[in-house]
């Protein structure tokens, strides 16, 4: 019967998982375990060993063995709507000797290409006491290694866990007990798991049917863990039953188990029960072994008021009526899975649901009443199971699928598996009131977290260093999938000034870090859900699908799902898997890019060496954003694609430059035709033209020869080389005049971020009025084109670039489009014309850039009448453009009041921190409350987002100076890489006003 289950692989891993489920289920009733139970569980216990013995049962185990998103949180922050957060979403084979899936003798278990592994912490056996020298030398010791993180000891791991939790939504507590099936593998006396911010009230060790209580619980606050010290030690083979019950507080940080406000029928405030636990918070629910390589199974069980909804990861097995208005669910038993991705929520909603075409059951649960707005995510999610299931050739393992939106939710979205959360703005489509932009939005992200349900999941990192892996992979096959469900979006040209270029820029500095980190402490894995793991990682994977093509990288994916299904990896474990499926090189490639911060910048010259001949001469060097040269010496192993003028959109070359410096001969190109370098701008580097090499592809820009992506590339590459001082900001402004005709989305996208980098520039000098000038001249004839009403059969990306170029024409100044969106904004609020939701923000920006206090008392009206939460956003971060500086307060107390979440709070800040005008008062206001702020938030990404745009917008070393004595002072844990960041920034900006103001000025000035 198992080899029948098996005989499909993973296809049949469902059926496998019931078979298992009739076999191996331990009915605990954790309401009462009294004397029945334990003899139950005893002889359970026995079967269970029996069954592990079997090679049979194991494979079948090993088949089970089986998010926090990058997620745009949509409203622009610095110009175009770019998606800003990252998500959250969250092997090693000597790991798994000890967890539930080593139950395989004599498999191999030295993984020894698996780099930077934590040091794991060893219960030392205490034969005999120590003596008082001995304790103070110990202690002396643990003093001076308290700095140094180390991962749980692997002596005792759990293989499957009962876990009940009850909150109580009055009171903002909940109790919980767990039972977990444990492995003793050396002798013992201590027994070290996770726990933070929760009390274990009672503990009982249950093996061989003798039962230990533990001396006492050493709680360590600094390393988030529980030491359960026992008086007799524990033989080593024990399978015991650890008992423990414990109770936390409903907290109110968005993180373990918290309460999540929403409003009931008449308004008044109700509370929902939500888990957050990716990266290290479900120690903040319960005692467990809170690490992704430490997977076991769950038995999940809710205590609930009876009108309640309650959802876990798996389907509900059964419902009993409980006394005083409550109910139990028991949930079914989940495959073997990591800590970070069990969930529970609890609370009011409704639901659609629907069927993919391959029998998933799919729900988007929403607030009450707006069962509808869960209607796109719902089309995208059913699509989108039966397009991955084709793409990897893997069934999702689950048997349902449950999307939620979470009023209260600090990242984009978690890909839980089974029961996926969002932010409301990342799951919910209002038909009249949603944008299109945010449509997008969640399309992507609805793609992203349903990618993790296999790539995550099903295969999970080994450990926080290799996060990469989920979220780059994840963040690029986002973009496949919509690519596949909406090719109306050009999804793919859109990843380039999304991802692409934002990695570009993150990663030229000094303070960056490489893709594969190095970290320990929850503090430091906090800091790493940044645009190096998402964006630098999806750009990377994304040049190697194009080095290794589609086909191969298809069956690498297989071959890597497959293999490692259920367990854990590292990176080179993928790499292994895509060189198998190549016979590519993969590996050598692949290693320059994830294990050396920074890229690479190409310089590249070329010469006519006869009629149809062109030898070009490449160098490469590390591209820093100072133009320093690199302190270290990085050679990468870089794919290099080529296209000239005889087939623009073809590769003409390609090959590897895997040294300093290389001479390519290209045949069949003539004197006159231009060359192209990394066309549709794939590879991750920047390329440097010599002068005539820059000047034969002018005219191609012009003329819109060049492909998209390439007339972006050249661009953006452009605005860098002039950052780093290698050309001069005149020079590349005379270049963005060949893009007066551009009609492409992206590339005005691409060209607005580079101008907007600009803008805080001068907003340091005098130069603002010419600086809107030539900012309408560019900017005028795109609009003119559009216009403010949509064309009948408009494309998707004219919509979005009307949206774009009228909003960078009000911040331009441009008196007939402030007129205009005025009048608009007025029939808006009067009801007579409503807005689309597409312009609002342009609309709103337009009357608040000089608005008063009517106006801003008048939007707050607005953000007052409605329930929508994109809305909400939408209003409140355009307050931000207010131009006087005691309403810019306002808006911050606004954002510090109860009336925005605080989810949101954090954006509204910055939208008044990258205004000029609010940019002091903001840092004088954070300077003044980091305290609260830090309370509030408890670190995490929102803070280190707020302190990002906070500070980098600064352009004197007397503010760089400032800064870093602040923190040096006000030590903000899991935000010091981020300040290193910002700091550089500022003296980027400074050295770049210096080096460019005068000859800025005459070609402002000039072009009058
Ligand atoms: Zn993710």
């Amino acid at each position: 019967m198992y080899k029948n289950a098996l005989k499909g692989g993973i296809r049949t891993a469902k059926q496998a998982w019931k078979l298992k489920n009739e076999l191996g289920k331990l009915q605990l009733d954790l309401a009462k375990a009294n004397s029945d139970f334990e003899q139950h569980l005893c002889e359970e216990s026995g079967h269970l060993n029996a069954l592990i013995s079997s090679k049979q049962f194991v494979k079948v185990q090993k088949q089970f063995y089986r998010d926090y998103s990058c997620v745009s949180l949509g409203a622009p922050l610095k110009s175009s709507d770019a998606p800003l957060l990252g998500d959250l979403c969250s092997q090693y084979r000597a790991i798994l000797a000890h967890t539930s899936a080593d139950v395989v003798s004599g498999q191999d278990i030295h993984h020894p290409g698996c780099n930077y592994q934590q040091t794991r912490r060893a219960h030392q056996q205490q034969s005999q006491p120590l003596s008082k020298e001995q304790e103070q030398l110990e202690q002396e010791r643990k003093m001076a290694q308290k700095a140094k993180f180390e991962r749980l000891p692997t002596n005792v791991v759990p293989k499957h866990y009962e876990l009940l939790l009850q909150p109580n939504l009055q009171e903002f507590t909940f109790n919980g007990k767990t039972i977990v099936q444990v492995n003793v593998k050396e002798p013992t006396t201590q027994i070290t798991l996770n726990a933070l911010d929760i009390v274990i009230d009672s503990v009982e060790l249950h093996y061989e049917c003798s039962k230990l209580k533990p001396e006492k619980i050493v709680y360590s606050a600094e390393n988030e863990t529980a030491t359960l010290e026992f008086a007799q030690e524990i033989p080593a083979e024990t399978q015991g039953v650890l008992h423990m019950s414990f109770t936390g507080e409903l907290n109110d940080k968005m993180k373990g188990f918290y309460r999540s406000k929403y409003f009931g029928p008449n308004g008044e405030e109700r509370y929902a029960g939500v888990t957050q636990f990716e990266a290290t918070d479900a120690r903040r629910c319960f005692p467990c072994w809170d690490e992704p390589a430490i997977k076991a199974t769950f038995d999940i069980t809710l205590v609930v008021p009876k009108d309640r909804v309650a959802l876990s990861n798996m389907p509900v097995v059964k419902e009993d009526s409980l006394p005083d208005d409550l109910r139990r669910v028991r949930f079914d038993r989940t495959p073997i899975m990591s800590t970070y991705l069990v969930a529970v929520v609890v609370g009011e909603y409704d639901y659609v649901e629907g069927k993919s075409d391959d029998g998933v059951l799919v729900r988007v649960f929403t607030p009450v009443g707006k069962r509808e707005q869960g209607t796109f995510a719902l089309e995208v999610a059913t699509k989108v199971l039966p397009y991955y299931k084709d793409y990897f050739n893997i069934a999702y393992p689950l048997p349902k699928m449950d999307l939620i939106a979470i009023s209260d939710f600090s990242a984009g979205a978690m890909e839980n598996w089974g029961l996926v959360t969002y932010r409301e703005t990342f799951v919910l489509v209002d038909p009249k009131n949603t944008s299109l932009m945010r449509k997008q939005s969640i399309a992507l992200t609805v793609g992203h977290e349903i990618a993790h349900q296999w790539f995550g999941n099903l295969v999970t990192m080994e450990w926080w260093t290799h996060l990469w892996l989920n979220e780059g992979y994840a963040s690029f096959v986002e973009f496949l999938c919509v690519h596949h469900l909406f090719p109306e979006y050009d999804i793919w040209t859109q990843f380039v000034t999304d991802m692409y270029t934002r990695a570009l820029e993150l990663d030229s500095l000094k303070n960056s870090h490489p893709i594969e980190v190095p970290v320990g402490h929850p503090s430091e894995i906090d800091e790493i859900f940044d645009e190096i793991s998402y964006n630098k990682g999806a750009s990377v994977i994304r040049m190697l699908h194009d080095y290794i093509g589609e086909d191969d990288f298809r069956k690498g994916m297989n071959l890597y799902l497959t293999r490692h299904q259920y367990g854990n990896t590292c990176t080179e474990d993928l790499w292994a898997a895509l060189q198998e499926a190549s016979s590519k090189n993969v590996g050598d490639v692949m290693t320059s890019w994830t294990q050396h911060k920074g890229f690479p910048v190409v310089s590249v010259e070329s010469e006519q060496t006869s009629k149809n001949q062109r030898l070009l001469r490449l160098k490469q060097c590390k591209f820093t954003a100072d133009g320093s040269p690199a302190d270290e010496n990085c050679l990468w192993v870089v794919p290099i694609s080529v296209s000239t003028s005889k087939n623009p959109t073809g590769i003409a070359k390609t090959f590897l430059l895997d040294k300093p410096s290389m001479e390519v001969t290209l045949e069949n190109v003539d004197e006159g035709d231009w060359i192209k370098i990394n066309p549709g701008t794939v590879g991750y580097y920047r390329t440097r033209y010599s002068n005539k090499m820059l000047e034969q592809l002018m005219p191609a820009v012009e003329k819109m020869e060049l492909p998209p992506l390439d007339r972006l590339g050249l661009i953006d590459d452009m605005f860098a080389m002039v950052q780093a001082g290698h050309a001069n900001t005149a020079e590349v402004l005379d270049l963005v005049d060949s893009y007066r005709n551009e009609t492409n989305y992206t590339v005005w996208t691409a060209i607005t971020n580079s101008l907007t980098n600009l803008h805080i520039l001068i907003s340091h000098t005098d130069l603002m009025d010419d600086f809107h000038r030539f900012g309408r001249n560019l900017y005028e004839p795109v609009a003119y084109r559009l216009g403010w009403e949509p064309h009948d059969g408009e494309n998707h990306l004219d919509t979005l670039l009307r949206s774009l170029v009228l909003t960078r024409l009000v911040s331009f100044r441009s008196i007939e489009t402030i007129g205009e969106a005025k009048n608009r904004f007025r029939s808006h609020v009067s009801g007579t014309n409503p807005l689309p939701a597409d312009l609002r923000t342009t609309c709103y920006k337009a009357v608040l850039q000089d608005g008063d206090e009517q106006i801003f008392e008048e939007m707050l009206d607005l953000y007052r009448a409605t329930d929508l939460h994109e809305e909400q956003d939408r209003i409140s971060r355009a307050l931000g453009c207010c131009g006087d500086v005691k309403l810019l307060r306002r808006v911050i107390d606004f954002a510090m009041s109860g009336e925005v979440r605080a989810q949101d709070a954090v954006f509204v800040i910055v939208a008044v921190a990258i205004n000029p005008k609010g940019r002091d008062m903001a840092w004088e206001f954070f300077k003044e409350n980091n305290k609260q702020l830090l309370e509030r938030y408890q670190g995490g990404f929102l803070l280190s987002r707020l302190i990002k745009y906070l500070i980098e917008n600064f352009a004197t070393e007397e503010r760089a100076k400032e800064v870093e004595e602040f923190f040096q002072v006000n030590q903000i844990p899991g935000c010091e890489r981020t300040v290193s960041q910002a700091v550089e920034t500022i003296r980027l900006n400074a050295a770049w006003l210096q080096r460019d103001r005068e000859q800025l000025a005459l070609f402002l000035r000039d072009d009058e």
